[in-house]
């Protein structure tokens, strides 16, 4: 994976060092081999992930295994994620970006569609896709507010998602939209999910960043297509 471009390796992914050991030249891994690596992490993460900027200020920082609550618009999660996954350096870390919705279809697709889902029918559900999605990932983020109906499962399947995670001891991040809190009124809200996520510690970075919320202003249709930053 090294970078067929790069000035330091040429491509090899590896340069010399001065040391000799059995009559051959001792060698290390060049740095743009993590950089691609890194790279595609994000990308696996979320689409289009390895192309936002970074907020080297960003409290996310060395939270990869932390349960917490992030207050962040579309675009900030971005910036602070990529930033998380820069500074972790660490790209064996499976990361996934999922909404709400994503979710919910993954929990509910073995019960066909019928809307009145038994919580302990859900209990059961143990599909490959699901595996995939609420169990498979090092670093679970779930993003509320991107489903728009009202659908009873919504909490009971986040609170099942976090508690299987909790079993298996991987972290899970929930993400809120600044206008849409998570508390009573919410989609997503119930009485069982706050007590859930009790002690959970809350990050707000909604605005906290200037260059990410000058980006907001200037594009009310958040999307990704940030201008390339460099590692
Ligand atoms: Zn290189």
């Amino acid at each position: 994976m090294a970078d067929k471009n790069c000035p330091k390796c040429k491509g090899y992914g590896f340069t010399l060092t001065e040391e000799v050991y059995m009559g051959s030249p001792v060698t290390v891994p060049c740095i743009c081999m993590l950089k691609e690596a890194l790279k595609l992490q994000c990308e696996k993460a979320w689409k289009d992930l390895s192309s936002v900027p970074v907020d080297r200020k960003s409290p996310m920082i060395g939270k990869m295994k932390e349960n917490l609550r992030l207050i962040a618009s579309q675009t900030e999660l971005a910036i602070h994620l990529r930033t998380a996954i820069l500074s972790e350096r660490n790209p064996t870390l499976n990361i996934r970006v999922v909404s709400d919705a994503t979710l919910i279809s993954a929990w509910l697709s073995n019960v066909s569609d019928d809307n009145k889902v038994d919580p302990d029918l859900i209990r059961d559900i143990n599909v490959r896709g699901l595996e995939d999605l609420a169990e498979a990932p090092d670093l679970l983020i779930v993003r509320l507010g991107v489903k728009r109906a009202r659908n009873s499962a919504t909490s009971e399947v986040l609170i099942e998602t976090i508690e299987l995670r909790q079993h298996l001891n991987k972290a899970t991040w929930i993400v809120e939209e600044p206008n849409k809190p998570l508390q009573e009124g919410h989609l997503a809200w119930s009485s069982a999910l706050e007590d859930t996520l009790n002690g959970w510690k809350i990050y707000n970075v909604n605005g906290a960043d200037s260059f990410a919320t000058a980006q907001t202003k200037k594009k009310p249709n958040l999307s990704l297509d940030f201008k390339k930053a460099q590692l």
